[in-house]
């Protein structure tokens, strides 16, 4: 068996047999998929702090055929995001990123915008940037990737143009004006538009500005993990830590 190399994010790892992990990496060039490292708990092992989660990495494997699990031989560390990890609130927020990826993105088919999202989110927490708003900008574009991100232009029914309070519906596959909507639990505001124009416009932030208020990331927030949970039919077991 060669022995072959991939590049990517360690999303998460945990414990099998009496002193190994089972790894799961995001790669650039294979997308989700899971291998096993053999002896990663015993002291002093091969791995070092390279299997923390978040870990930029490039992994050496060896690959069987109709094996779900690769064997991962060693690791090097590329970059690490362990220090953005010191407060607690950040560490879910991460995972909250992981799992949504495990979730939503099928093993092993690659996604280069979302590899590259991951990359800047995580070098923009790293250079400061302000948490609940790059986690926001993390969202809105994991959604549009997934696409599932309902189109907020226009009602789904009527077409008029969103330009006043609209409603997100049960299926969140669109939005509904107040004369269309029959159920008016989720309110859109006005400026939702205005955040997502924004947010297609502009790269991560690099600093702790947000330029919107608190009031409205508040209710943009509440829609956008509706939308997550709708589809994921359960709410993110991290989502639970950081609420
Ligand atoms: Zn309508």
């Amino acid at each position: 068996m060669p022995l072959e190399q991939s590049e990517g994010f360690i999303l998460r790892t945990h414990n099998i047999g009496e002193q190994d992990k089972i790894v799961i990496l995001f790669s650039r060039d294979k997308g989700l998929f899971k291998g096993v490292a053999k002896g990663a708990r015993k002291f002093g092992n091969r791995f070092g702090s390279s299997l923390e989660p978040l870990s930029h990495v490039r992994i050496f494997y060896y690959e069987k055929e109709g094996r779900e699990l690769v064997t991962i031989n060693n690791s090097d560390l590329l970059e690490s995001f362990f220090d953005i990890q010191k407060d607690l609130k950040t560490t879910y927020t991460l995972s909250y990123f992981a799992e949504l990826i495990e979730a939503f993105f099928p093993a092993r088919s690659k996604d280069d915008v979302l590899f590259r999202l991951l990359q800047s989110t995580l070098l923009s927490l790293q250079s400061g940037a302000d948490l609940d708003f790059t986690s926001l900008y993390f969202e809105v574009w994991f959604l549009k990737i997934s696409g599932i991100l309902p189109d907020f232009k226009r009602c789904k029914k009527c077409r008029k143009v969103f330009d006043e309070i609209h409603w997100l519906p049960y299926k969140k596959d669109g939005i509904l004006c107040s004369r269309c909507a029959a159920e008016k639990e989720i309110e859109v505001p006005a400026d939702f538009n205005t955040f997502l124009n924004w947010i297609k416009k502009n790269p991560p932030p690099k600093d702790s500005s947000v330029p919107f208020s608190p009031e409205l990331l508040k209710s943009i927030r509440k829609i956008l993990r509706s939308i997550v949970v709708f589809h994921m039919e359960r709410v993110p077991k991290s989502l639970r830590f950081i609420e």
